[in-house]
């Protein structure tokens, strides 16, 4: 079974696949960047509650202060090395954010009905994942992902497109309906942005499926070109030599 979050590492670098897939553990440095983003994270799944009291800003101001008490236990070992300094450091970081996010967040969006972190699973596709949020449009299922990473100029980043068509294949195959769209939300400005579902990256998600499967029964992809070595947690372990049979992969 190929995971959703198999094909975004496969995005990142194919490499990245293969070590994460080979019980390599991506060690991440626990910088301030990397804390906010987890806070952010968290902290998105409250902007609809946030909004419905009236007096978002207040609202999103005590869950901040929620969510950093919480923090460590959802995410236990990524948190293992940072100490409450610096997570108060990070939070206060976030904090300041907060009145730019307040009047983006759309009304009409966050009063959709939803599901969070619904499992989905086709054994037929061989693939399985879960979107942040399910939303329930009529009788559309939109999946909806939520970034705390930079927002594009305009439109969304390949790598969420892809992940947004591949739950999309997902929800058609398990609940038998047509997905036309979904949601990519970049928590850090409190923006939705809407992507249409479109054919040829139906075709690449499957495409990519099958990649990563072949690397999962052991292939180990070159190193590409671009790949993203300086921020690579595998970079210690990626001079390993390619095999031959890697190279016509
Ligand atoms: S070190 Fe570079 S090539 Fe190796 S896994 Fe990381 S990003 Fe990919």
């Amino acid at each position: 079974m190929i995971r959703v979050s198999d094909i975004t590492a496969y995005l990142k670098c194919p490499r990245m696949c293969y070590f994460l897939n080979n019980g390599h553990e991506l060690i991440k440095e626990p910088n301030v960047d990397y804390v906010q983003r987890l806070l952010l994270k968290e902290l998105a799944l409250t902007y609809g509650s946030a909004l419905m009291t009236g007096d978002t800003l207040s609202a999103l101001n005590n869950e901040l202060d929620r969510v950093s008490e919480e923090i460590r236990v959802i995410y236990r070992s990524e948190l293992a090395g940072v100490d409450d300094s610096a997570l108060a450091n990070a939070a206060s970081g976030v904090r300041n954010w907060l009145g730019d996010i307040c009047p983006n967040l759309s009304y009409d969006f966050y009063a959709l009905p939803c599901e969070s972190d619904t499992a989905l699973r086709s054994d037929k596709f061989g693939l399985a994942g879960s979107p942040d949020k399910l939303i329930t449009i009529g009788d559309e299922l939109v999946p909806s992902i939520i970034k705390a990473g930079s927002m594009p100029e305009n439109g969304v980043w390949k790598s969420d497109r892809v992940q947004l068509t591949a739950y999309a294949i997902l929800v058609e195959a398990i609940y038998n309906r047509v997905v036309t769209r979904g949601f990519v939300e970049y928590a850090r400005w409190g923006t939705v942005r809407e992507v249409t579902i479109k054919r040829h990256e139906r075709r690449s998600v499957l495409q990519l499926r099958d990649r990563v499967r072949k690397i999962k029964e052991g292939f180990m992809p070159e190193k590409p070109r671009d790949a993203p070595c300086e921020r690579c947690g595998f970079k210690g372990i990626c001079d390993v030599k390619s095999t031959l049979a890697s190279r016509f992969f």
